[in-house]
């Protein structure tokens, strides 16, 4: 065969494989990308057209893996970062990886990627292949359609309990303020202070147990992510240590806040590091995590990387699933990573892991940066108030009080007492609205969950009547974490403060309320324990 014979059969070879792949690619429910070892598009299927909302021939067109990435980045609102995300993943083309893209329009939807080397016979790497799935709704919004019954029932217990302990919690920590707040003898004002700390530490506990139970907003405020990895790292330091393992921390000391509930970030952590452990000492090997964080964009990027025993390929799509583990019973749950996974979409952030095979494993996680404006936005509580109400003019301020826990409503009673308030007490929900309806009030603090009647049907009951005092509410609640609450507090648009609150809480949200013109509605702020 002549030389352009050979060349001539050798592109029909290549046409016929092109042709093939494309018809196995067509096949597929999954979205395909093929790119050579350039970076270069060979091949790109009609469901990740649909998926990433590109018609065919905007990806026929794309040449390049940098243009794919534009083109799907228009249909985004943070398009940089993706492209920024996606330009790391090829510099590293060997590795397998998994990631979430949140495509914004013409309709909001996830997807999930997951891209794997492809190799030669020799094991080098000639290009990459991804593949694109939908991430069902049910999944994007929480877990609750994966939880199992075990797991929601045992949900419902530790809630019930967590939220029964909230009232003598709102006592203890309440009356131990006000204690601290008077001109005690040294020691007694020692002593206050050490129950105060401690019902502090168990009401940290509760909270802890209600981020299991699930049904929770998180707590957000501007957190400072190198103080939560110092914090975390030290709760590890035993561990660190005496497994042997090195921790290199090259940390942005400028790193800007970000918008966060630092519990649940801390979680996250935690079930990282505490993984990174778990995959050092099972590879049998000197071990060292390598912590790096750093801002891109209005995002800020924290990496941990592990020389551990990595992860298969096979595992990597899996790995955030719920109840996904490679552990045996006793060490691993798997619902660590499902958990932070939840966590940071529910932060508008995201977690995304590469991970060669007998590499370790290196996983990524990202938060947006608080803005200062959207600091304000979210915790107006904060703020001196406005209008400083003198106390004289407290003594004709009449509040009502609806608590139906005796020792919540006698701490609010006296905290209204000593901030010079004249406050009336009822434990019936049924005789405070009769109150709240016939007497002249300038504020009701009402607690929402009662027997009878609550004080959703208060408000609703005052809204009725057209009372004035429908916009001169504060709810008590230890249900905050409850969706349903969250969903009237949100329509109602009063403030409200979430057990167990801070004394200060409590006479910042009274002063604030009553310091509004009475025509108006009162001005919306948040409770300490609010998102
Ligand atoms: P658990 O740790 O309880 O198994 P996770 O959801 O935290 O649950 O992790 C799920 C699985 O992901 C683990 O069982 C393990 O196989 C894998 N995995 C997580 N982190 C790592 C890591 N750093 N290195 C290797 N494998 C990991």
């Amino acid at each position: 065969m002549n030389s352009r014979n050979k060349s001539h059969s050798l592109r029909i070879g290549e046409e016929l494989l092109q042709a093939q792949l494309e018809a196995v690619a067509e096949s597929s429910d999954t979205g395909v990308v093929l790119f050579d070892g350039a970076g270069c598009v060979q091949l790109a299927n009609r469901r990740f057209g649909e998926l990433a909302g590109l018609e065919r021939e905007e990806i026929t067109g794309c040449v390049s893996w940098e243009e794919l990435a534009r083109k799907m980045a228009a249909h985004m609102d943070a398009p940089e970062e993706f492209i920024g995300r996606w330009r790391a993943r090829m510099r590293r083309s060997g590795e397998a990886s998994w990631d979430e893209i949140r495509v914004d329009r013409p309709a909001p939807h996830r997807i999930e990627r997951f891209g794997r080397p492809v190799r030669n016979a020799a094991g080098d790497p000639i290009g990459r292949l991804e593949n694109y799935r939908e991430i069902a709704p049910e999944s994007q919004t929480d877990m609750r359609g994966l939880q199992t019954e075990k797991l929601a029932g045992l949900g419902q217990l530790i809630s019930g309990i967590a939220h029964e302990l909230n009232n003598p919690l709102t006592s203890i920590t309440g009356y131990a303020q006000l204690m601290i707040s008077r001109p005690l003898p040294a020691p007694q004002s020692a002593d206050a202070q050490r129950i105060f700390q401690e019902a502090e530490r168990a009401s940290h506990i509760v909270k802890n147990l209600l981020l299991f139970a699930r049904d929770r907003r998180p707590e957000k405020r501007a957190v400072d992510l190198n103080e939560v990895i110092d914090r975390t790292l030290a709760l590890r330091n035993y561990e660190l240590r005496v497994g042997n393992i090195a921790v290199e921390a090259n940390l942005d000391r400028d790193l800007p806040l970000v918008l966060a509930d630092p519990v649940q970030v801390q979680q996250v952590l935690l079930n990282l590091v505490i993984n990174a452990e778990q995959a050092i000492e099972q590879s049998g090997k000197e071990g060292i995590i390598r912590i790096r964080d750093f801002r891109s964009g209005d995002r800020v990027h924290l990496e941990i990387s592990d020389s551990g025993s990595g992860i298969p390929l096979e595992n990597l799509g899996r790995i955030f699933d719920p109840f996904f583990t490679t552990k045996p019973a006793g060490v691993g749950t798997g619902l660590g990573l499902s958990l932070a996974q939840q966590i940071l979409r529910e932060h508008g952030g995201q977690i995304s892991v590469e991970s060669g095979a007998g590499r370790g494993a290196k996983f990524t996680i990202e938060l947006p940066i608080a803005g200062q404006q959207k600091i304000e936005q979210l915790f107006p509580l904060h703020e001196p108030a406005r209008v400083r109400i003198l106390p004289r003019a407290r003594q004709r301020r009449r509040v009502l009080v609806i608590e139906d826990e005796p020792t919540v409503a006698s701490l609010i009673e006296d905290v209204l007492a000593e901030e010079g308030y004249t406050a009336e007490t009822h434990l019936d929900g049924r005789e405070g609205l009769d109150r709240a309806l016939h007497e002249e009030f300038d504020l009701v603090i009402c607690d929402l969950k009662m027997p009878h009647v609550d004080g959703r049907t208060i408000y609703h009951e005052l809204v009725r009547h057209h009372s004035p005092l429908q916009n001169r509410m504060v709810f008590v609640t230890g249900d905050v974490l409850a969706s349903r609450t969250m969903e009237f507090l949100e329509s109602s648009g009063l403030p409200y403060l979430a057990k167990p609150f801070q004394v200060d809480d409590l006479k910042a949200a009274v002063a604030r309320a009553l310091s509004e013109p009475a025509s108006e509605p009162v001005a919306h702020f948040r409770g300490a324990a609010r998102s």
